[in-house]
Order: structure tokens, then sequence, then C-alpha cells
């Protein structure tokens, strides 16, 4: 699979240099994770063996890198840029080399997903350097999608619809959900993911646990079931979708507050464009759920941010006054669980120059099977 060249851009690593400098950091250093393959595209493998870019305030950027891993960091779009790769050896000490090149800094930021392993080694080379996060600097650059990375999450958003598309012919009285979320883990794949990163099947009383993934409980006539799910494209770009669905018809009080909650979900997406805070989109869902008398069982945060992590900034929040501006991407997924059964109703919606898209656009109603 070919991934779009726009999507992971040569110029982004001096945005990020320029960033680096204004955000008082000496060196940026960046270990495989989303961080390193937004920069510079490279979906490194985390190992113990040390690879990691650092991005200095001033002077040239260079990627210290596992000798045996040169040939894969050479033919990654990393290969494109003009970034000198320094392999080492099993017997050297890969901190050292950035310790010899980067002087004395006083300020470094690490990957916010760097492994403890790695940390405490940087904190043993470089004595004198206060450690931030990453985020600190590149935090503001990947929350504004770029059109091409709008477009790859558009794209994972169609692929995670088809397949919500198909969950009503797995959803049957006596399957487990373990069996259902087998064929929707497959379908996750055979619709253009290379990975399925989560599946959540709740039904009865599983669908009012958020994060519960499957188990072998066997689906009843007359559940509600909660679909939570999603994976990750070829871009590096993830999707998350959820729908609940009614394995016939649903209960009475169940029926009443999905509506509300259809509406809850309706009103923070329009509420979507620039300059809005991110506290208030969340406000928009919580105060509908509120006046109706379910605030008490809405226990999560309206969305999170999406892009090469499933969760990242910018969080739909209370608390959280960033105004939005085009280019960010998050999920709108307010839920209300109550206990006998839950719902929640999840989009990826980006906010545009003048309001929303959602990226999701598989039917909101609720979905009898
Ligand atoms: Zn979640
Ligand atoms: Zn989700
Ligand atoms: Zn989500």
């Amino acid at each position: 699979v070919t991934t779009d060249p726009a999507l992971y851009p040569t110029e982004r690593l001096t945005r990020v240099q320029e960033a680096v400098r204004h955000a008082g950091i000496d060196v940026l250093l960046l270990t495989p994770g989303p961080d390193l393959r937004y920069v510079t595209g490279y979906d490194a493998k985390q190992l113990e063996r040390l690879t990691c870019l650092a991005v200095p305030a001033s002077g040239d950027p260079f990627l210290v890198v596992p000798g045996l891993e040169l040939k894969a960091a050479q033919a990654s779009p990393a290969g494109q840029l003009n970034v000198d790769m320094i392999p080492w050896g099993e017997l050297t000490d890969p901190f050292e080399i950035i310790a010899a090149k980067v002087g004395n800094p006083g300020a470094v930021a690490l990957s916010d997903r760097m492994w403890a392993l790695h940390v405490l080694q940087f904190g043993r080379a470089l004595p004198k350097a206060g450690q931030q996060l990453a985020s600190v600097v590149l935090s503001p650059l990947r929350m504004r999608k770029s059109p091409a990375e709008v477009a790859a999450l558009k794209a994972a958003g169609e692929a995670i619809d088809r397949v919500h598309a198909n969950v009503p012919n797995w959803l049957r009285a006596g399957q487990t959900e373990r069996q259902v979320g087998v064929k929707i883990a497959e379908a996750i794949f055979a619709e253009g993911h290379v990975s399925a990163d989560f599946v959540i099947v709740g039904s009865g009383p599983n669908a009012a646990s958020p994060h519960h993934e499957v188990s072998d409980r066997v689906i009843e006539h007359g559940d509600v079931v909660v679909v939570d799910i999603g994976g990750t494209m070829p871009s590096g770009y993830c999707s998350d979708c959820t729908r609940t669905y009614a394995v016939g018809a649903a209960p009475d009080d169940f029926t009443a507050y999905y509506e509300v909650l259809r509406q809850a979900q309706q009103a923070a997406t329009v509420s979507v464009r620039p300059g809005v805070t991110a506290e208030s989109v969340d406000h928009a869902a919580r105060q509908i759920i509120d006046e109706a008398g379910y605030g008490q069982w809405f226990i999560h945060r309206t969305g999170h941010g999406i892009g090469l992590e499933t969760h990242e900034d910018p969080y739909i929040v209370e608390g959280n006054a960033l105004p939005l501006a085009d280019g960010m991407a998050f999920s709108i997924e307010p839920g209300i669980y109550p206990g006998p059964h839950g719902a929640r109703i999840e989009d990826i919606v980006v906010c545009t120059e003048t309001g929303y898209q959602r990226l999701n656009n598989g039917p909101r109603e609720l979905v009898i099977v």
C-alpha cells in the first residue's frame, strides 16, 4: 500500500524545528511512536534498542538507529528527509552518541510515549537537562490536521462505517459477544485497516460499561448492544465509531433516553465551528442530557481528538477552554448508562473553516436487528 506523500510532507521537519526553538527547548528527542511518525513518516518498531530522532533548536536533526534497523529506516519516508542517519552497533551506547552531539542541553522534550527504559537513560546521559513532554512542541501542530490528514481520517471513517453497516448481519440472539466480536475484527481488516485496535460489543447490562470489550455472554432477544469499534489504516490514521443496536424491540425506558442521547449528540455536533471552545461542545451535549434527567448516567467526557492515535488532543471536556480551529478532528460520543442497559453514539467530526464535517455517516437512529 502506498501512502499519499502529502500525508508526511518533508517540510514538516522544518516547522517542528521552529516550534522547538519557540518553545525554549534545546533538543526534541523522539523514539518510535506517533510523534516520530508524524514528524518523519517512519513507522518504526518500539524496541529496547534505541531509535531516536534528535531535533536540536539549532543545527541539523539526526536519527540514531540500531545498525540492524538502518535499511528499514532508509526505506521509510524518513529516508527522503535530509537527516543524517547514525547507525550504532551492539556494543556502543547510543545515548552517549546523542549526548556527544547535542552538548549539554538544559531542556529536552521527550516523546510522550517514550518507554521509561529510555527516559531514565536520557536522564543519565544528559544530567543537566530538565525533561518535558514532546507534546509541548508537537500537540499544537498535530491537532491541526492538513487536508491530506483529514482525507486519511475520512477514509478511515468510511472503512469503519462499512463495518457497522454489516453489524446487523452478525448480531443475533444466541451468539456470544465474543463470536460477534471476532466477525467484526475480521471485517475491520477486510475493510482496509492494518490493525483492529478495539472491539467493544456490550450487550444487556454490559452496554452500561463504556469500556467493556467482549465477553462470553450470550446475546438475548430484547438486549440493546453498544458496538464501539476502531482500527488503524495503512496511512497510520485511526477510526473510531459507536452505534447502539437493539435485538428485537427495545424496552420503553431505553427508547426514551436513546432519543435524548441522539439529540445531545446532534446538538454537540452542530455546535462545532472555529472559535467555540472544546468545553462548550461538551456542554452542548451534557445540557440536553442533564435537562432530561439523565445527567448522572453520562459518566465520561464528550470526546477526544483522533489522528495517528485514537485518543489525542484536543479533549472535548469541561475545563478545556481551547478554542477549536479548522483541521481539528475529534469524537463526539455522549453516552447514557443507567445500568440494566446503556447507549452511546459516536462520530468523528472535523472542525472546518465554517463549521463541521462528520466523518462517520451511518444512521444514528436506533438500529433494530
Ligand atoms: Zn472510549
Ligand atoms: Zn469509540
Ligand atoms: Zn472514541
